[in-house]
């Protein structure tokens, strides 16, 4: 890891109008780079700045944690989106949604409910642990990251996240993400990996 954040994975205006470049110029250019440039001064000298991110979320607590997993969290929110889509997915990634959840809608109501439950900051995701998919939310800067579970997704719900094109409506912002922004393709790929 090289404590560098990573371009995003498309135009800052390309999800326009679900999410605005506004959101990006503040979510991706202030938030997510101020949580970088804290790690970096947190570490700057110690042990951490040779490990991974991973090792160091994995190894830390406090401030140094809160910083380095919001950075991981953040870079695995941006790669959960994309142009053009959310809604039911189909071929694999579709039958386990079914197989664990009943199906697309069930699985899109509960993933809004963990979101809309999770009081304060934090994140929601769609994890596989063991051979089964879950739907889990951690407060602030916690992540599954931690845990033995594989990561497929994530939805960011930090009111950074949506103030800006949804006010406080935190749950359009999240049938929007249902809808209109999941990144299949990269749930795909965490699936298969490893
Ligand atoms: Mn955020």
């Amino acid at each position: 890891m090289d404590f560098e954040v990573a371009p995003l994975p498309y135009a800052k205006d390309a999800l326009e109008p679900v999410m605005s470049r506004e959101t990006f110029d503040f979510h991706y250019e202030k938030h997510h780079k101020a949580y970088m440039a804290k790690l970096k001064s947190l570490i700057e000298g110690k042990l951490e700045a040779n490990k991974t991110l991973a090792e160091v979320i994995r190894a830390s607590s406090g401030g140094i944690f809160n910083n380095a997993a919001q950075v991981y969290n953040h870079s695995f929110f941006w790669q959960s989106l994309r142009p053009g889509g959310g809604g039911a997915p189909s071929g694999e990634i579709g039958d386990l949604l079914t197989r664990d959840f009943g199906g697309w809608e069930k699985f899109r109501q509960a993933f809004i409910n963990a979101g809309m439950g999770r009081f304060g900051s934090g994140w929601v995701w769609l994890v596989l642990d063991g051979s089964n998919l879950k739907i889990l939310d951690t407060p602030n800067a916690e992540t599954p990251l931690t845990t033995s579970a594989k990561l497929l997704l994530t939805a960011d719900v930090w009111e950074h996240a949506y103030y800006i094109d949804y006010r406080n409506a935190r749950q359009a912002f999240l049938e929007a993400f249902c809808d209109k922004l999941i990144n299949w393709d990269f749930v795909k790929s965490n699936l298969g990996s490893q």
